[in-house]
């Protein structure tokens, strides 16, 4: 297979990218980043997630994840921006 081909790959699927829908990449996003992150989330905060109420933990939980999300984010833009770098 030697056409041009500059798209991002799927490491799901390894179909390109865009042959997904948006909600099918945020789902796969935020299952991605859940299951890197929850364990060290959970292994650092442990004690202090316990002693909370379920509407603190949810905050917590939720705050923690648009964290992830955000960082995230800014590593895949920075990434694309190199891998452009490669091809302009
Ligand atoms: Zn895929």
């Amino acid at each position: 297979m030697e056409e041009e081909n500059n798209n991002v790959i799927c490491p799901e699927c390894g179909e390109p990218f865009e042959k997904h829908n948006i909600a099918e990449l945020a789902e796969m996003t935020a299952a991605g980043i859940t299951n890197q992150e929850f364990p060290n989330i959970w292994s650092k905060k442990k004690q202090e997630l316990k002693q909370m109420s379920k509407k603190e933990l949810a905050e917590e939980m939720y705050f923690a994840g648009a964290f992830d999300m955000f960082s995230s984010f800014h590593g895949m833009i920075e990434k694309i921006k190199e891998e452009q770098d490669k091809y302009l």
